[in-house]
Protein backbone atom coordinates (compact mmCIF):
# COMPACT_ATOMS: atom_id res chain seq x y z
CA UNK A 1 0.00 0.00 0.00
CA UNK A 2 1.59 3.56 -0.77
CA UNK A 3 1.24 6.30 1.21
CA UNK A 4 -1.33 8.55 -0.97
CA UNK A 5 -3.46 4.78 -0.21
CA UNK A 6 -2.97 5.08 3.71
CA UNK A 7 -3.82 8.66 3.95
CA UNK A 8 -6.88 8.39 2.18
CA UNK A 9 -7.82 5.22 4.46
CA UNK A 10 -7.31 6.98 7.31
CA UNK A 11 -8.99 10.27 6.38
CA UNK A 12 -12.07 7.87 5.54
CA UNK A 13 -11.86 6.47 8.75
CA UNK A 14 -11.65 10.02 10.67
CA UNK A 15 -14.78 11.19 8.97
CA UNK A 16 -16.45 8.15 10.15
CA UNK A 17 -15.31 8.17 13.42
CA UNK A 18 -16.23 11.94 13.68
CA UNK A 19 -19.79 10.81 12.64
CA UNK A 20 -20.62 8.29 15.15
CA UNK A 21 -20.03 11.09 17.64
CA UNK A 22 -22.64 13.21 16.25
CA UNK A 23 -25.78 13.37 18.07
CA UNK A 24 -28.76 13.66 16.87
CA UNK A 25 -29.74 17.30 16.25
CA UNK A 26 -26.21 18.06 16.62
CA UNK A 27 -25.66 21.42 14.80
CA UNK A 28 -22.42 21.34 14.21
CA UNK A 29 -19.77 20.62 11.40
CA UNK A 30 -17.96 17.27 12.13
CA UNK A 31 -14.96 19.68 13.38
CA UNK A 32 -17.24 20.95 16.21
CA UNK A 33 -17.51 24.27 14.99
CA UNK A 34 -20.51 26.18 15.45
CA UNK A 35 -23.15 25.80 13.03
CA UNK A 36 -24.21 29.27 11.57
CA UNK A 37 -26.70 31.75 13.81
CA UNK A 38 -30.76 30.41 12.88
CA UNK A 39 -31.04 34.01 12.32
CA UNK A 40 -28.71 33.97 9.12
CA UNK A 41 -31.05 31.44 7.51
CA UNK A 42 -33.53 33.69 5.58
CA UNK A 43 -36.00 31.06 5.28
CA UNK A 44 -36.21 30.19 8.78
CA UNK A 45 -37.87 33.39 9.28
CA UNK A 46 -41.42 33.63 10.63
CA UNK A 47 -43.53 35.71 8.12
CA UNK A 48 -45.23 37.20 11.34
CA UNK A 49 -42.85 39.72 13.34
CA UNK A 50 -42.25 37.92 16.55
CA UNK A 51 -41.14 39.88 19.74
CA UNK A 52 -37.70 40.28 20.04
CA UNK A 53 -36.40 36.98 22.22
CA UNK A 54 -35.71 37.94 26.17
CA UNK A 55 -32.14 37.97 27.54
CA UNK A 56 -30.86 34.79 28.85
CA UNK A 57 -32.16 35.56 32.60
CA UNK A 58 -28.27 35.23 34.01
CA UNK A 59 -29.19 32.10 36.21
CA UNK A 60 -28.70 29.93 33.27
CA UNK A 61 -26.18 31.43 30.84
CA UNK A 62 -23.46 29.13 31.34
CA UNK A 63 -20.59 29.99 33.24
CA UNK A 64 -17.34 28.84 34.18
CA UNK A 65 -13.94 29.93 36.26
CA UNK A 66 -10.79 28.68 34.59
CA UNK A 67 -9.41 26.34 36.74
CA UNK A 68 -5.65 26.75 35.23
CA UNK A 69 -3.31 29.06 33.30
CA UNK A 70 -4.36 28.43 29.65
CA UNK A 71 -2.10 30.37 26.70
CA UNK A 72 -3.43 30.27 23.75
CA UNK A 73 -1.77 28.28 20.80
CA UNK A 74 -3.60 29.37 17.96
CA UNK A 75 -5.32 32.61 16.57
CA UNK A 76 -8.52 31.14 17.66
CA UNK A 77 -8.21 30.15 21.09
CA UNK A 78 -8.39 32.57 24.26
CA UNK A 79 -5.81 32.94 26.56
CA UNK A 80 -6.61 33.32 30.56
CA UNK A 81 -6.05 32.43 33.87
CA UNK A 82 -7.08 30.57 36.91
CA UNK A 83 -9.83 32.17 38.48
CA UNK A 84 -11.08 33.97 35.02
CA UNK A 85 -14.62 33.47 34.30
CA UNK A 86 -16.04 32.67 30.72
CA UNK A 87 -19.30 32.13 29.07
CA UNK A 88 -19.25 28.90 27.33
CA UNK A 89 -21.27 29.67 23.94
CA UNK A 90 -20.96 26.31 22.17
CA UNK A 91 -20.45 23.07 24.09
CA UNK A 92 -20.89 20.73 21.36
CA UNK A 93 -17.63 19.10 21.53
CA UNK A 94 -16.43 17.15 24.65
CA UNK A 95 -12.90 18.60 24.71
CA UNK A 96 -12.95 22.15 22.99
CA UNK A 97 -15.65 24.63 23.63
CA UNK A 98 -16.54 28.36 22.33
CA UNK A 99 -15.88 30.83 25.20
CA UNK A 100 -16.18 34.37 25.88
CA UNK A 101 -14.09 35.26 28.39
CA UNK A 102 -15.76 37.92 30.73
CA UNK A 103 -13.02 38.87 32.96
CA UNK A 104 -8.86 38.83 32.57
CA UNK A 105 -6.38 39.25 30.01
CA UNK A 106 -8.93 37.72 27.00
CA UNK A 107 -11.96 39.55 29.05
CA UNK A 108 -14.69 40.23 26.22
CA UNK A 109 -12.99 38.12 23.17
CA UNK A 110 -14.04 34.81 22.29
CA UNK A 111 -12.40 32.11 21.33
CA UNK A 112 -11.66 27.97 21.92
CA UNK A 113 -11.20 27.03 25.38
CA UNK A 114 -9.69 23.16 26.95
CA UNK A 115 -13.23 22.19 28.59
CA UNK A 116 -11.11 20.24 31.39
CA UNK A 117 -9.59 23.41 32.22
CA UNK A 118 -12.65 25.28 33.65
CA UNK A 119 -15.76 24.36 36.15
CA UNK A 120 -18.95 26.04 36.44
CA UNK A 121 -18.99 28.85 38.33
CA UNK A 122 -20.13 28.78 42.03
CA UNK A 123 -19.70 24.40 41.88
CA UNK A 124 -17.57 22.95 44.48
CA UNK A 125 -15.39 21.99 41.41
CA UNK A 126 -14.24 25.13 41.18
CA UNK A 127 -13.05 26.21 44.75
CA UNK A 128 -9.68 26.50 44.55
CA UNK A 129 -9.27 24.16 47.19
CA UNK A 130 -11.37 21.65 46.10
CA UNK A 131 -9.16 18.42 44.30
CA UNK A 132 -11.44 15.65 44.02
CA UNK A 133 -9.45 12.86 42.48
CA UNK A 134 -6.69 13.20 44.26
CA UNK A 135 -4.95 9.76 46.29
CA UNK A 136 -3.66 10.35 49.61
CA UNK A 137 -0.19 10.17 48.22
CA UNK A 138 -0.69 12.72 45.75
CA UNK A 139 -2.08 15.06 48.18
CA UNK A 140 1.04 14.77 50.71
CA UNK A 141 3.21 15.31 47.65
CA UNK A 142 1.46 18.20 46.25
CA UNK A 143 0.83 19.89 50.09
CA UNK A 144 4.77 19.36 50.68
CA UNK A 145 5.79 20.46 47.39
CA UNK A 146 7.55 24.38 46.96
CA UNK A 147 4.93 27.11 47.25
CA UNK A 148 2.94 26.07 49.62
CA UNK A 149 2.79 27.34 53.56
CA UNK A 150 1.61 26.56 56.84
CA UNK A 151 -1.97 25.62 56.58
CA UNK A 152 -2.27 25.21 52.72
CA UNK A 153 -5.01 22.70 52.48
CA UNK A 154 -7.28 20.26 50.01
CA UNK A 155 -10.37 18.53 50.15
CA UNK A 156 -10.56 15.18 48.39
CA UNK A 157 -12.09 12.15 48.16
CA UNK A 158 -11.72 9.88 50.79
CA UNK A 159 -9.85 6.75 49.15
CA UNK A 160 -10.48 4.14 51.55
CA UNK A 161 -14.48 5.15 51.94
CA UNK A 162 -16.09 5.97 48.79
CA UNK A 163 -18.55 8.88 48.72
CA UNK A 164 -16.31 10.19 52.02
CA UNK A 165 -14.57 13.95 51.77
CA UNK A 166 -10.86 14.73 53.45
CA UNK A 167 -9.33 17.16 54.41
CA UNK A 168 -5.19 17.05 54.08
CA UNK A 169 -3.19 20.01 56.27
CA UNK A 170 0.00 21.09 55.66
CA UNK A 171 1.50 21.45 59.33
CA UNK A 172 4.79 21.79 60.17
CA UNK A 173 6.50 19.84 56.86
CA UNK A 174 3.49 16.97 57.40
CA UNK A 175 0.64 16.35 56.24
CA UNK A 176 -2.63 15.74 58.85
CA UNK A 177 -5.71 14.18 56.94
CA UNK A 178 -8.73 14.43 58.69
CA UNK A 179 -12.11 12.54 57.63
CA UNK A 180 -14.83 15.02 56.70
CA UNK A 181 -18.11 13.60 57.77
CA UNK A 182 -22.08 14.83 57.11
CA UNK A 183 -24.92 13.95 59.51
CA UNK A 184 -28.07 13.07 57.88
CA UNK A 185 -29.20 16.84 57.58
CA UNK A 186 -26.14 17.24 54.78
CA UNK A 187 -23.93 18.95 57.21
CA UNK A 188 -20.23 18.38 57.25
CA UNK A 189 -18.59 18.11 60.46
CA UNK A 190 -14.71 17.36 61.07
CA UNK A 191 -15.26 17.79 65.05
CA UNK A 192 -18.97 16.94 66.09
CA UNK A 193 -19.10 20.32 68.36
CA UNK A 194 -19.46 22.38 64.67
CA UNK A 195 -21.29 21.62 61.90
CA UNK A 196 -21.64 23.42 58.11
CA UNK A 197 -23.88 23.47 55.97
CA UNK A 198 -21.52 24.03 53.25
CA UNK A 199 -17.95 22.84 52.97
CA UNK A 200 -17.23 26.37 52.18
CA UNK A 201 -18.61 27.29 55.20
CA UNK A 202 -16.60 24.74 57.09
CA UNK A 203 -13.87 25.99 54.98
CA UNK A 204 -14.49 29.78 56.29
CA UNK A 205 -14.48 28.67 59.76
CA UNK A 206 -11.28 27.24 59.88
CA UNK A 207 -9.79 29.49 58.10
CA UNK A 208 -10.02 32.42 60.92
CA UNK A 209 -9.30 29.74 63.71
CA UNK A 210 -8.08 26.48 64.06
CA UNK A 211 -10.81 25.04 66.55
CA UNK A 212 -9.62 21.92 66.96
CA UNK A 213 -7.30 21.13 63.66
CA UNK A 214 -3.50 21.08 63.44
CA UNK A 215 -2.97 24.42 62.42
CA UNK A 216 -5.83 26.93 60.93
CA UNK A 217 -6.05 26.96 57.29
CA UNK A 218 -3.97 28.92 55.12
CA UNK A 219 -4.32 28.99 51.02
CA UNK A 220 -5.75 26.40 49.01
CA UNK A 221 -2.88 24.26 48.04
CA UNK A 222 -0.81 24.87 44.84
CA UNK A 223 -2.09 23.26 41.57
CA UNK A 224 0.76 21.18 40.32
CA UNK A 225 0.32 21.29 36.62
CA UNK A 226 -3.04 21.97 34.35
CA UNK A 227 -4.35 18.72 32.87
CA UNK A 228 -2.79 17.85 29.31
CA UNK A 229 -5.29 18.99 27.05
CA UNK A 230 -7.26 17.11 24.31
CA UNK A 231 -4.92 17.49 21.30
CA UNK A 232 -3.14 20.52 20.38
CA UNK A 233 -6.13 22.64 19.84
CA UNK A 234 -9.63 22.40 19.24
CA UNK A 235 -9.26 21.53 15.27
CA UNK A 236 -6.19 19.16 16.02
CA UNK A 237 -8.22 17.44 18.33
CA UNK A 238 -10.38 16.10 14.86
CA UNK A 239 -8.09 16.58 12.59
CA UNK A 240 -4.86 14.59 13.32
CA UNK A 241 -2.77 15.18 10.46
CA UNK A 242 -0.93 18.56 10.69
CA UNK A 243 1.31 20.58 8.48
CA UNK A 244 4.97 19.79 8.79
CA UNK A 245 5.90 23.57 8.82
CA UNK A 246 4.04 24.37 12.00
CA UNK A 247 6.67 22.35 13.81
CA UNK A 248 10.05 23.27 14.49
CA UNK A 249 12.56 20.74 15.76
CA UNK A 250 14.59 22.22 18.77
CA UNK A 251 16.97 19.80 20.34
CA UNK A 252 17.50 16.13 19.98
CA UNK A 253 16.18 14.18 22.74
CA UNK A 254 17.12 10.70 21.93
CA UNK A 255 17.00 8.09 19.45
CA UNK A 256 15.44 4.56 19.07
CA UNK A 257 15.33 1.73 16.73
CA UNK A 258 13.10 3.45 14.35
CA UNK A 259 14.35 7.06 14.37
CA UNK A 260 15.00 10.06 16.65
CA UNK A 261 13.22 12.02 19.43
CA UNK A 262 13.56 15.74 19.53
CA UNK A 263 12.34 18.70 21.21
CA UNK A 264 10.02 20.68 18.97
CA UNK A 265 7.25 23.53 19.08
CA UNK A 266 3.79 23.62 17.57
CA UNK A 267 2.49 26.51 16.03
CA UNK A 268 5.24 28.74 18.03
CA UNK A 269 3.61 27.76 20.96
CA UNK A 270 3.18 24.89 22.16
CA UNK A 271 5.93 22.29 23.50
CA UNK A 272 5.69 19.18 22.18
CA UNK A 273 7.97 15.83 21.55
CA UNK A 274 8.04 14.96 17.91
CA UNK A 275 9.30 11.19 16.96
CA UNK A 276 10.29 11.09 13.47
CA UNK A 277 10.41 7.66 11.32
CA UNK A 278 13.87 6.44 10.13
CA UNK A 279 12.53 6.22 6.09
CA UNK A 280 12.68 2.48 4.75
CA UNK A 281 13.23 1.05 8.56
CA UNK A 282 9.24 0.49 9.12
CA UNK A 283 6.60 0.11 6.97
CA UNK A 284 4.78 3.33 7.15
CA UNK A 285 1.12 2.00 7.60
CA UNK A 286 2.44 0.08 10.93
CA UNK A 287 3.99 3.27 12.22
CA UNK A 288 0.23 4.89 11.65
CA UNK A 289 -1.27 1.50 13.12
CA UNK A 290 0.72 2.85 16.54
CA UNK A 291 -0.41 6.07 15.97
CA UNK A 292 -3.88 5.30 15.76
CA UNK A 293 -4.53 3.34 18.88
CA UNK A 294 -1.87 5.88 21.15
CA UNK A 295 -4.85 8.21 19.92
CA UNK A 296 -7.64 6.42 20.99
CA UNK A 297 -6.02 5.61 24.72
CA UNK A 298 -6.35 8.72 26.87
CA UNK A 299 -4.77 8.32 30.07
CA UNK A 300 -3.28 10.77 32.63
CA UNK A 301 -1.24 7.91 33.02
CA UNK A 302 -0.44 7.12 29.01
CA UNK A 303 1.39 9.18 26.82
CA UNK A 304 -0.89 11.13 24.93
CA UNK A 305 -0.66 11.71 20.77
CA UNK A 306 -1.12 14.88 19.73
CA UNK A 307 -0.87 14.67 15.94
CA UNK A 308 0.88 13.23 12.61
CA UNK A 309 2.88 14.29 9.48
CA UNK A 310 2.34 11.45 7.45
CA UNK A 311 2.28 13.28 3.87
CA UNK A 312 6.24 13.13 3.49
CA UNK A 313 8.94 11.32 5.00
CA UNK A 314 10.25 11.39 7.76
CA UNK A 315 7.03 10.63 8.85
CA UNK A 316 6.65 12.64 12.62
CA UNK A 317 4.36 11.73 15.27
CA UNK A 318 4.27 14.44 17.74
CA UNK A 319 3.55 13.85 21.24
CA UNK A 320 3.60 15.56 24.78
CA UNK A 321 6.72 16.30 26.04
CA UNK A 322 8.36 14.55 29.26
CA UNK A 323 11.11 16.72 30.70
CA UNK A 324 12.80 14.21 31.94
CA UNK A 325 13.02 11.49 29.30
CA UNK A 326 12.94 8.08 29.91
CA UNK A 327 12.51 6.42 33.49
CA UNK A 328 15.78 4.15 32.76
CA UNK A 329 18.02 6.89 32.77
CA UNK A 330 16.15 9.01 35.44
CA UNK A 331 16.75 6.13 37.68
CA UNK A 332 20.25 5.16 36.48
CA UNK A 333 21.36 9.24 36.90
CA UNK A 334 19.56 9.59 40.33
CA UNK A 335 20.69 6.40 42.19
CA UNK A 336 18.66 7.03 45.07
CA UNK A 337 20.18 10.78 45.57
CA UNK A 338 17.05 11.64 45.61
CA UNK A 339 14.60 9.17 45.30
CA UNK A 340 13.62 7.68 48.28
CA UNK A 341 11.66 4.26 48.23
CA UNK A 342 8.48 6.38 48.77
CA UNK A 343 8.76 7.93 45.24
CA UNK A 344 10.11 4.68 43.83
CA UNK A 345 6.70 2.67 44.88
CA UNK A 346 4.89 5.68 43.81
CA UNK A 347 6.10 5.56 40.34
CA UNK A 348 5.81 2.43 39.78
CA UNK A 349 2.19 2.82 40.76
CA UNK A 350 1.58 5.03 38.42
CA UNK A 351 2.58 2.70 35.55
CA UNK A 352 0.62 0.03 37.11
CA UNK A 353 -2.38 2.92 36.63
CA UNK A 354 -1.62 3.27 33.10
CA UNK A 355 -1.21 -0.12 32.87
CA UNK A 356 -4.41 -0.92 34.13
CA UNK A 357 -5.96 1.55 31.66
CA UNK A 358 -4.37 -0.60 28.66
CA UNK A 359 -6.14 -3.68 30.61
CA UNK A 360 -9.46 -2.49 31.01
CA UNK A 361 -9.16 -1.62 26.78
CA UNK A 362 -8.11 -4.93 26.11
CA UNK A 363 -4.80 -3.33 24.97
CA UNK A 364 -1.34 -5.40 25.36
CA UNK A 365 1.92 -3.02 25.59
CA UNK A 366 4.25 -5.91 24.49
CA UNK A 367 7.20 -3.75 25.30
CA UNK A 368 7.08 -2.65 29.30
CA UNK A 369 10.20 -1.42 30.59
CA UNK A 370 11.81 1.48 32.34
CA UNK A 371 13.26 2.69 28.59
CA UNK A 372 9.75 2.75 27.39
CA UNK A 373 8.25 5.24 30.38
CA UNK A 374 8.52 8.61 30.50
CA UNK A 375 9.21 10.68 33.40
CA UNK A 376 7.75 14.64 33.71
CA UNK A 377 7.96 17.13 36.95
CA UNK A 378 7.69 15.69 39.85
CA UNK A 379 8.34 12.25 39.34
CA UNK A 380 5.25 12.06 36.86
CA UNK A 381 5.42 8.73 35.08
CA UNK A 382 3.96 7.97 31.79
CA UNK A 383 3.65 4.21 29.72
CA UNK A 384 5.17 5.16 26.07
CA UNK A 385 5.37 2.91 22.94
CA UNK A 386 2.10 1.16 23.72
CA UNK A 387 1.53 -0.31 20.44
CA UNK A 388 4.78 0.04 18.91
CA UNK A 389 5.98 -3.53 19.31
CA UNK A 390 2.65 -4.43 17.65
CA UNK A 391 4.10 -3.48 14.44
CA UNK A 392 5.83 -6.08 14.92
CA UNK A 393 3.71 -9.03 15.49
CA UNK A 394 0.88 -10.24 13.63
CA UNK A 395 -2.64 -10.74 15.44
CA UNK A 396 -3.84 -14.33 16.10
CA UNK A 397 -6.70 -14.19 18.19
CA UNK A 398 -6.20 -12.30 21.77
CA UNK A 399 -2.44 -13.88 21.26
CA UNK A 400 0.31 -11.73 19.25
CA UNK A 401 2.87 -13.59 17.66
CA UNK A 402 6.06 -12.45 16.83
CA UNK A 403 6.65 -12.50 13.18
CA UNK A 404 9.80 -14.20 11.72
CA UNK A 405 13.34 -12.90 12.96
CA UNK A 406 11.65 -10.74 15.52
CA UNK A 407 14.42 -9.81 18.66
CA UNK A 408 12.67 -10.15 21.99
CA UNK A 409 13.91 -8.10 24.78
CA UNK A 410 14.75 -10.98 26.34
CA UNK A 411 14.82 -10.24 29.98
CA UNK A 412 11.45 -8.77 29.77
CA UNK A 413 9.75 -11.16 28.26
CA UNK A 414 7.18 -13.75 29.80
CA UNK A 415 8.72 -17.48 29.25
CA UNK A 416 5.36 -17.97 27.41
CA UNK A 417 5.96 -15.27 25.07
CA UNK A 418 10.01 -16.32 24.29
CA UNK A 419 9.04 -20.04 23.92
CA UNK A 420 5.46 -20.03 22.32
CA UNK A 421 5.33 -16.41 20.98
CA UNK A 422 1.96 -15.95 23.28
CA UNK A 423 2.15 -12.20 24.45
CA UNK A 424 -1.19 -11.42 26.65
CA UNK A 425 -1.36 -8.38 29.32
CA UNK A 426 0.00 -10.98 31.24
CA UNK A 427 2.66 -11.35 29.61
CA UNK A 428 2.56 -7.57 30.33
CA UNK A 429 2.34 -8.35 33.66
CA UNK A 430 5.78 -10.50 33.87
CA UNK A 431 7.65 -7.50 31.94
CA UNK A 432 6.35 -5.03 35.01
CA UNK A 433 7.76 -7.69 37.72
CA UNK A 434 11.21 -6.81 36.01
CA UNK A 435 10.41 -2.91 35.59
CA UNK A 436 9.63 -3.34 39.44
CA UNK A 437 13.25 -4.58 39.97
CA UNK A 438 14.76 -1.86 37.70
CA UNK A 439 12.96 0.33 39.57
CA UNK A 440 13.91 -0.84 42.84
CA UNK A 441 17.76 -1.16 41.74
CA UNK A 442 18.01 2.10 39.87
CA UNK A 443 17.72 1.01 36.77
CA UNK A 444 20.30 -2.46 36.78
CA UNK A 445 20.43 -4.04 34.07
CA UNK A 446 18.04 -7.54 35.03
CA UNK A 447 19.53 -10.74 35.51
CA UNK A 448 23.07 -8.78 36.29
CA UNK A 449 25.68 -11.08 34.51
CA UNK A 450 23.52 -13.58 33.08
CA UNK A 451 23.42 -13.65 29.19
CA UNK A 452 20.18 -13.89 27.41
CA UNK A 453 20.69 -17.16 26.61
CA UNK A 454 21.23 -18.58 30.43
CA UNK A 455 17.92 -16.64 31.63
CA UNK A 456 15.88 -18.13 28.96
CA UNK A 457 17.59 -21.74 30.08
CA UNK A 458 16.96 -21.21 33.82
CA UNK A 459 13.66 -19.84 34.11
CA UNK A 460 11.62 -23.20 33.17
CA UNK A 461 13.92 -24.24 35.87
CA UNK A 462 12.14 -21.97 38.31
CA UNK A 463 14.74 -19.89 38.30
CA UNK A 464 14.19 -16.37 39.51
CA UNK A 465 15.74 -13.15 40.11
CA UNK A 466 17.27 -12.88 44.29
CA UNK A 467 15.38 -9.57 46.08
CA UNK A 468 17.83 -6.57 45.04
CA UNK A 469 19.22 -4.78 48.04
CA UNK A 470 17.12 -2.92 50.09
CA UNK A 471 13.83 -3.44 48.44
CA UNK A 472 10.84 -4.13 50.76
CA UNK A 473 9.91 -7.52 51.42
CA UNK A 474 6.37 -7.03 50.26
CA UNK A 475 7.64 -5.18 46.83
CA UNK A 476 10.10 -8.46 46.08
CA UNK A 477 6.67 -10.76 46.75
CA UNK A 478 4.63 -8.57 44.05
CA UNK A 479 7.60 -9.15 41.51
CA UNK A 480 7.35 -12.82 42.07
CA UNK A 481 3.94 -12.68 41.86
CA UNK A 482 4.51 -11.31 38.52
CA UNK A 483 6.82 -14.12 37.78
CA UNK A 484 4.55 -17.04 38.59
CA UNK A 485 4.98 -19.59 35.68
CA UNK A 486 0.99 -20.24 35.69
CA UNK A 487 0.37 -16.63 33.88
CA UNK A 488 -3.30 -17.05 35.54
CA UNK A 489 -1.69 -16.90 38.61
CA UNK A 490 -0.22 -13.32 38.32
CA UNK A 491 -2.11 -10.28 39.85
CA UNK A 492 -4.33 -8.05 37.15
CA UNK A 493 -2.54 -4.33 36.63
CA UNK A 494 -6.13 -3.34 38.70
CA UNK A 495 -4.65 -5.36 41.53
CA UNK A 496 -1.10 -4.60 41.37
CA UNK A 497 -1.84 -0.92 40.99
CA UNK A 498 -4.24 -0.71 44.38
CA UNK A 499 -1.29 -2.62 46.47
CA UNK A 500 1.34 -0.09 45.55
CA UNK A 501 -0.71 2.73 46.05
CA UNK A 502 -1.78 1.55 49.21
CA UNK A 503 1.51 0.43 49.79
CA UNK A 504 2.01 3.38 52.88
CA UNK A 505 -0.64 3.37 55.63
CA UNK A 506 -4.07 3.32 53.99
CA UNK A 507 -6.35 2.28 56.69
CA UNK A 508 -8.61 4.36 58.56
CA UNK A 509 -6.72 5.06 61.61
CA UNK A 510 -4.04 6.99 59.76
CA UNK A 511 -6.68 9.74 60.56
CA UNK A 512 -6.18 12.86 62.36
CA UNK A 513 -8.63 13.14 64.83
CA UNK A 514 -10.47 16.90 65.21
CA UNK A 515 -10.50 16.81 68.85
CA UNK A 516 -6.70 15.93 69.98
CA UNK A 517 -5.76 19.89 70.06
CA UNK A 518 -8.74 21.03 72.00
P1 LIG B 1 13.20 1.73 21.11
O1 LIG B 1 13.09 2.50 19.83
O2 LIG B 1 14.02 0.54 21.00
O3 LIG B 1 11.85 1.49 21.76
P2 LIG B 1 13.55 3.88 22.94
O4 LIG B 1 12.19 3.66 23.54
O5 LIG B 1 14.64 4.32 23.86
O6 LIG B 1 14.02 2.63 22.12
P3 LIG B 1 12.48 6.13 21.51
O7 LIG B 1 11.09 5.84 21.95
O8 LIG B 1 12.69 6.49 20.09
O9 LIG B 1 13.45 4.95 21.77
O10 LIG B 1 13.04 7.28 22.44
C1 LIG B 1 14.41 7.66 22.47
C2 LIG B 1 14.65 8.59 23.63
O11 LIG B 1 14.01 9.84 23.38
C3 LIG B 1 14.05 8.10 24.95
O12 LIG B 1 14.96 7.28 25.62
C4 LIG B 1 13.81 9.40 25.70
O13 LIG B 1 14.97 9.83 26.35
C5 LIG B 1 13.49 10.38 24.57
N1 LIG B 1 12.04 10.55 24.42
C6 LIG B 1 11.20 9.77 23.71
N2 LIG B 1 9.94 10.24 23.76
C7 LIG B 1 9.98 11.35 24.52
C8 LIG B 1 8.97 12.30 24.98
N3 LIG B 1 7.69 12.19 24.64
N4 LIG B 1 9.37 13.31 25.78
C9 LIG B 1 10.68 13.42 26.12
N5 LIG B 1 11.65 12.58 25.73
C10 LIG B 1 11.32 11.56 24.95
Amino acid sequence: MDFAEIRGRLATCWQGFLACFKKPGDTTDLGGRPAPSPGTNKLAQPSEPRPLPKPLPVEVRDYYVALYDYSARTGEDLSFNAGDTLEALNKSTDEWWFAKALTGISASKTGYIPANYVAPVESINAEPWYFPNTKRLDAEKMLLAEGNQQGAFLIRNCESQKGELSLSVLDDGKVKHYKLKKRENGHYFVSKTRTFQTLKELVNHYTVEADGLCSRLGEPCKKMEAPQTYGLSYNTADQWEIDRSSVQLLKKLGAGQFGEVFEGLWNHTTAVAVKTLKPGTMDPEDFLREAQIMKKLRHPKLIQLYAVCTLEEPIYIITELMNNGSLLEYLQKDKGSTLRIHDQIEMAAQVASGMAFLELQNYIHRDLAARNVLVGENNVCKVADFGLARVFMKENDNVYEAKEGTKFPVKWTAPEAIHDNKFTIKSDVWSFGILLYEIMTFGQMPYPGMTNYQVVQKLPMGYRMSCPPSCPKVLYETMMDCWKENEQERPTFETLQWKLEDYFDMDVTSYDDATRYH
